[in-house]
Protein backbone atom coordinates (compact mmCIF):
# COMPACT_ATOMS: atom_id res chain seq x y z
CA UNK A 1 0.00 0.00 0.00
CA UNK A 2 2.65 2.07 1.07
CA UNK A 3 4.39 1.91 -2.63
CA UNK A 4 0.94 2.39 -4.22
CA UNK A 5 0.58 5.50 -2.71
CA UNK A 6 4.51 6.41 -3.25
CA UNK A 7 3.74 5.78 -6.75
CA UNK A 8 0.85 7.99 -6.90
CA UNK A 9 2.60 11.28 -5.33
CA UNK A 10 5.96 10.60 -7.64
CA UNK A 11 3.29 10.88 -10.74
CA UNK A 12 1.51 13.79 -8.91
CA UNK A 13 -1.64 12.35 -8.90
CA UNK A 14 -3.90 13.29 -6.02
CA UNK A 15 -5.15 9.96 -3.49
CA UNK A 16 -8.25 10.25 -2.46
CA UNK A 17 -9.09 7.87 0.40
CA UNK A 18 -12.24 5.97 2.51
CA UNK A 19 -11.59 4.48 5.72
CA UNK A 20 -14.43 1.97 6.57
CA UNK A 21 -15.03 -1.29 8.68
CA UNK A 22 -16.59 -2.72 5.46
CA UNK A 23 -19.84 -4.49 5.73
CA UNK A 24 -20.68 -1.70 2.91
CA UNK A 25 -24.37 -0.29 2.19
CA UNK A 26 -25.36 3.11 0.21
CA UNK A 27 -23.35 5.63 2.89
CA UNK A 28 -20.10 4.25 2.73
CA UNK A 29 -21.05 4.12 -1.25
CA UNK A 30 -21.63 7.86 -1.16
CA UNK A 31 -17.99 8.36 -0.16
CA UNK A 32 -16.12 6.42 -2.51
CA UNK A 33 -18.14 8.60 -5.17
CA UNK A 34 -17.58 12.02 -3.78
CA UNK A 35 -13.65 10.52 -3.75
CA UNK A 36 -13.73 9.75 -7.15
CA UNK A 37 -15.06 13.00 -8.74
CA UNK A 38 -12.09 14.60 -6.94
CA UNK A 39 -9.41 11.93 -7.16
CA UNK A 40 -7.30 9.56 -8.91
CA UNK A 41 -6.05 6.70 -7.29
CA UNK A 42 -9.04 6.01 -4.54
CA UNK A 43 -8.01 3.67 -2.17
CA UNK A 44 -11.23 2.57 0.46
CA UNK A 45 -9.70 0.41 3.55
CA UNK A 46 -11.44 -2.38 5.12
CA UNK A 47 -10.51 -2.79 8.74
CA UNK A 48 -12.37 -3.51 11.69
CA UNK A 49 -10.43 -2.27 14.41
CA UNK A 50 -9.97 -3.93 17.18
CA UNK A 51 -8.70 -1.22 19.30
CA UNK A 52 -12.45 1.01 19.21
CA UNK A 53 -14.48 -2.09 21.13
CA UNK A 54 -14.96 -1.64 24.27
CA UNK A 55 -14.64 -5.43 25.93
CA UNK A 56 -18.08 -5.69 26.31
CA UNK A 57 -19.03 -4.50 22.49
CA UNK A 58 -19.45 -6.22 19.11
CA UNK A 59 -16.03 -6.82 17.55
CA UNK A 60 -16.43 -10.17 17.59
CA UNK A 61 -20.00 -10.49 15.64
CA UNK A 62 -19.43 -6.77 13.48
CA UNK A 63 -20.82 -8.16 10.30
CA UNK A 64 -17.35 -9.23 8.09
CA UNK A 65 -18.84 -9.42 4.41
CA UNK A 66 -14.93 -9.14 2.62
CA UNK A 67 -16.27 -10.70 -0.64
CA UNK A 68 -19.10 -8.56 -1.12
CA UNK A 69 -17.89 -5.57 0.04
CA UNK A 70 -14.63 -6.15 -2.93
CA UNK A 71 -17.53 -6.47 -5.83
CA UNK A 72 -19.07 -3.61 -5.09
CA UNK A 73 -15.77 -1.34 -4.88
CA UNK A 74 -14.69 -2.65 -7.88
CA UNK A 75 -17.90 -2.16 -9.27
CA UNK A 76 -18.08 1.04 -8.61
CA UNK A 77 -14.56 2.17 -10.09
CA UNK A 78 -11.79 1.92 -7.10
CA UNK A 79 -8.74 1.53 -7.56
CA UNK A 80 -7.31 0.05 -4.57
CA UNK A 81 -8.89 -1.97 -1.42
CA UNK A 82 -6.21 -1.86 1.00
CA UNK A 83 -7.87 -4.74 4.31
CA UNK A 84 -5.06 -5.41 6.33
CA UNK A 85 -4.38 -7.95 9.01
CA UNK A 86 -4.68 -7.12 12.39
CA UNK A 87 -1.29 -8.26 13.51
CA UNK A 88 0.25 -5.81 10.80
CA UNK A 89 -1.55 -3.05 11.66
CA UNK A 90 -0.54 -3.90 15.31
CA UNK A 91 2.28 -5.74 15.93
CA UNK A 92 3.71 -6.87 19.09
CA UNK A 93 5.38 -4.65 21.05
CA UNK A 94 2.90 -1.23 19.72
CA UNK A 95 2.90 1.24 21.98
CA UNK A 96 2.17 4.61 20.39
CA UNK A 97 -1.62 6.63 20.68
CA UNK A 98 -3.41 9.30 19.66
CA UNK A 99 -5.86 11.42 21.78
CA UNK A 100 -7.76 14.27 21.39
CA UNK A 101 -8.55 15.97 24.46
CA UNK A 102 -11.31 17.07 25.75
CA UNK A 103 -13.24 16.26 22.59
CA UNK A 104 -12.65 12.53 22.63
CA UNK A 105 -14.44 12.13 26.28
CA UNK A 106 -17.59 13.67 25.92
CA UNK A 107 -20.90 12.27 23.99
CA UNK A 108 -19.91 8.67 22.51
CA UNK A 109 -16.29 9.27 24.39
CA UNK A 110 -18.20 9.16 27.87
CA UNK A 111 -20.77 6.28 26.76
CA UNK A 112 -17.81 4.52 24.86
CA UNK A 113 -14.26 4.78 27.14
CA UNK A 114 -11.44 4.55 24.91
CA UNK A 115 -13.35 4.17 21.52
CA UNK A 116 -11.69 7.56 20.25
CA UNK A 117 -8.99 7.16 21.38
CA UNK A 118 -8.83 4.03 19.25
CA UNK A 119 -10.23 5.85 16.22
CA UNK A 120 -8.27 8.19 16.08
CA UNK A 121 -5.01 6.13 16.43
CA UNK A 122 -6.23 3.79 13.54
CA UNK A 123 -7.25 6.69 11.41
CA UNK A 124 -3.58 8.43 11.84
CA UNK A 125 -1.82 5.27 10.98
CA UNK A 126 -3.61 4.80 7.66
CA UNK A 127 -3.55 8.56 6.78
CA UNK A 128 0.72 7.57 7.34
CA UNK A 129 0.43 4.17 5.26
CA UNK A 130 -1.59 6.24 2.17
CA UNK A 131 -0.86 9.87 2.58
CA UNK A 132 -3.85 10.80 0.41
CA UNK A 133 -4.39 14.05 -0.51
CA UNK A 134 -8.02 14.07 0.95
CA UNK A 135 -9.82 11.75 2.68
CA UNK A 136 -13.88 11.77 3.25
CA UNK A 137 -15.64 10.99 6.30
CA UNK A 138 -19.26 10.78 6.78
CA UNK A 139 -21.16 13.52 8.87
CA UNK A 140 -23.22 10.33 10.03
CA UNK A 141 -20.17 10.23 12.43
CA UNK A 142 -20.38 13.70 13.17
CA UNK A 143 -17.94 13.54 16.45
CA UNK A 144 -15.63 11.16 14.98
CA UNK A 145 -15.45 13.32 12.06
CA UNK A 146 -14.88 16.25 14.04
CA UNK A 147 -11.93 14.60 16.21
CA UNK A 148 -10.60 13.81 12.85
CA UNK A 149 -10.47 17.35 11.89
CA UNK A 150 -9.40 18.71 14.76
CA UNK A 151 -6.39 15.84 15.17
CA UNK A 152 -5.17 16.68 11.32
CA UNK A 153 -4.97 20.29 12.31
CA UNK A 154 -2.88 19.62 15.53
CA UNK A 155 -0.39 17.18 14.31
CA UNK A 156 0.12 18.97 10.69
CA UNK A 157 -1.41 16.53 8.55
CA UNK A 158 -1.07 16.94 4.70
CA UNK A 159 -4.34 15.52 3.79
CA UNK A 160 -7.57 17.26 3.52
CA UNK A 161 -10.70 16.00 6.13
CA UNK A 162 -13.67 15.71 3.92
CA UNK A 163 -17.14 15.09 5.48
CA UNK A 164 -19.59 14.13 3.47
CA UNK A 165 -23.82 14.21 4.27
CA UNK A 166 -26.01 11.39 5.82
CA UNK A 167 -27.29 8.91 3.31
CA UNK A 168 -30.57 7.23 4.61
CA UNK A 169 -33.01 4.76 3.84
CA UNK A 170 -36.21 5.84 2.53
CA UNK A 171 -37.93 5.99 6.21
CA UNK A 172 -35.49 8.26 7.43
CA UNK A 173 -33.07 5.90 9.25
CA UNK A 174 -29.30 6.85 8.95
CA UNK A 175 -27.50 3.34 6.82
CA UNK A 176 -25.43 2.28 9.46
CA UNK A 177 -23.70 -1.53 9.39
CA UNK A 178 -25.17 -2.29 12.36
CA UNK A 179 -28.80 -1.58 10.92
CA UNK A 180 -28.33 -5.32 10.02
CA UNK A 181 -28.55 -6.48 13.82
CA UNK A 182 -32.09 -5.39 13.71
CA UNK A 183 -34.99 -7.60 13.96
CA UNK A 184 -38.27 -6.14 12.25
CA UNK A 185 -39.97 -5.04 15.21
CA UNK A 186 -36.40 -3.18 16.28
CA UNK A 187 -36.42 -1.95 12.47
CA UNK A 188 -39.54 0.03 12.65
CA UNK A 189 -38.56 1.52 16.52
CA UNK A 190 -35.14 2.74 14.98
CA UNK A 191 -36.91 5.23 12.76
CA UNK A 192 -37.24 7.22 16.41
CA UNK A 193 -33.78 8.52 15.71
CA UNK A 194 -34.80 10.29 12.56
CA UNK A 195 -38.25 11.25 14.14
CA UNK A 196 -37.07 13.06 17.26
CA UNK A 197 -34.56 14.94 14.98
CA UNK A 198 -36.50 15.81 12.48
CA UNK A 199 -39.24 17.14 15.04
CA UNK A 200 -36.23 19.53 16.43
CA UNK A 201 -35.58 20.17 12.63
CA UNK A 202 -39.00 21.38 12.08
CA UNK A 203 -39.41 23.01 15.44
CA UNK A 204 -36.26 25.13 14.84
CA UNK A 205 -37.97 25.97 11.35
CA UNK A 206 -41.37 27.58 13.36
CA UNK A 207 -38.47 29.83 14.87
CA UNK A 208 -37.68 27.51 18.02
CA UNK A 209 -34.08 29.11 19.09
CA UNK A 210 -34.24 27.26 23.04
CA UNK A 211 -31.76 24.59 22.71
CA UNK A 212 -33.08 23.45 26.31
CA UNK A 213 -36.57 23.34 24.63
CA UNK A 214 -35.22 21.23 21.59
CA UNK A 215 -33.84 18.62 23.58
CA UNK A 216 -36.43 18.70 25.52
CA UNK A 217 -38.89 17.66 22.69
CA UNK A 218 -36.66 14.90 21.15
CA UNK A 219 -36.37 13.28 24.29
CA UNK A 220 -40.33 13.41 24.39
CA UNK A 221 -40.21 11.86 21.00
CA UNK A 222 -37.73 9.11 22.00
CA UNK A 223 -39.43 8.62 25.10
CA UNK A 224 -42.43 7.25 23.59
CA UNK A 225 -40.71 4.61 21.73
CA UNK A 226 -40.57 1.73 24.61
CA UNK A 227 -37.92 -0.08 22.14
CA UNK A 228 -35.92 2.66 22.68
CA UNK A 229 -33.22 3.66 25.11
CA UNK A 230 -31.27 6.50 24.84
CA UNK A 231 -27.98 7.08 25.82
CA UNK A 232 -27.57 10.65 25.19
CA UNK A 233 -29.66 13.24 23.42
CA UNK A 234 -27.71 16.43 22.98
CA UNK A 235 -27.42 20.34 21.23
CA UNK A 236 -23.40 21.25 21.38
CA UNK A 237 -21.58 23.82 19.57
CA UNK A 238 -20.35 22.05 16.48
CA UNK A 239 -16.98 22.73 17.16
CA UNK A 240 -16.40 22.51 20.70
CA UNK A 241 -19.24 20.15 21.48
CA UNK A 242 -20.40 21.78 24.34
CA UNK A 243 -23.55 22.15 25.08
CA UNK A 244 -25.76 25.18 24.22
CA UNK A 245 -28.68 26.82 25.60
CA UNK A 246 -29.11 28.70 22.24
CA UNK A 247 -28.97 28.29 18.80
CA UNK A 248 -26.18 30.17 17.84
CA UNK A 249 -22.85 29.35 14.79
CA UNK A 250 -23.02 25.96 13.95
CA UNK A 251 -24.59 23.49 16.25
CA UNK A 252 -25.10 19.65 16.23
CA UNK A 253 -28.07 17.68 17.51
CA UNK A 254 -26.81 14.46 18.56
CA UNK A 255 -28.76 11.24 19.62
CA UNK A 256 -27.49 8.16 20.39
CA UNK A 257 -29.75 4.96 21.61
CA UNK A 258 -29.79 1.69 22.21
CA UNK A 259 -33.25 -0.39 20.39
CA UNK A 260 -32.98 -3.56 21.50
CA UNK A 261 -29.00 -4.49 21.90
CA UNK A 262 -28.23 -2.94 18.70
CA UNK A 263 -26.80 0.96 19.27
CA UNK A 264 -27.49 3.33 17.08
CA UNK A 265 -26.47 7.35 16.54
CA UNK A 266 -27.54 10.32 14.10
CA UNK A 267 -27.26 13.54 14.00
CA UNK A 268 -28.79 16.84 12.72
CA UNK A 269 -26.38 19.76 11.83
CA UNK A 270 -27.80 23.28 12.22
CA UNK A 271 -25.70 26.00 10.53
CA UNK A 272 -26.43 30.09 11.04
CA UNK A 273 -25.65 31.93 8.29
CA UNK A 274 -26.37 35.42 8.34
CA UNK A 275 -28.91 35.45 10.87
CA UNK A 276 -31.01 32.68 9.45
CA UNK A 277 -30.58 29.03 10.54
CA UNK A 278 -30.09 25.84 8.13
CA UNK A 279 -31.09 22.19 9.53
CA UNK A 280 -29.44 19.49 7.32
CA UNK A 281 -30.17 16.27 8.32
P1 LIG B 1 -17.70 2.64 9.28
O1 LIG B 1 -17.51 1.54 8.30
O2 LIG B 1 -18.97 2.54 10.06
O3 LIG B 1 -16.48 2.87 10.14
O4 LIG B 1 -17.87 3.97 8.43
C1 LIG B 1 -16.89 4.36 7.50
C2 LIG B 1 -17.20 5.76 7.03
O5 LIG B 1 -18.49 5.78 6.41
C3 LIG B 1 -17.25 6.78 8.18
O6 LIG B 1 -16.64 7.98 7.77
C4 LIG B 1 -18.73 6.95 8.40
O7 LIG B 1 -19.08 8.20 8.94
C5 LIG B 1 -19.26 6.81 6.98
N1 LIG B 1 -20.68 6.46 7.01
C6 LIG B 1 -21.25 5.42 7.66
N2 LIG B 1 -22.58 5.44 7.50
C7 LIG B 1 -22.87 6.53 6.74
C8 LIG B 1 -24.07 7.12 6.24
N3 LIG B 1 -25.26 6.59 6.48
N4 LIG B 1 -23.96 8.24 5.50
C9 LIG B 1 -22.75 8.80 5.25
N5 LIG B 1 -21.59 8.30 5.68
C10 LIG B 1 -21.64 7.18 6.43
Amino acid sequence: MKQVARQARAEERPAGFVPTMGALHEGHLSLVRAALAECRPVIVSIFVNPTQFGPQEDFQKYPRTLEADRKRLEEAGVDYLFAPEIAEMYPQGFRTWVNVEGLSDRLEGRVRPGHFRGVTTVVLKLLSIVQPQKAFFGRKDAQQARLIQQMARDLHLDSEIIVCPIVREPDGLAMSSRNAYLNPDERCAATVLYHALDGARRSMERGERDALRLVAAMREVMRAEPLAQPDYVELVDAETLEPVTRLRGTCLALLAARIGTVRLIDNLLIEERDGTFLATI
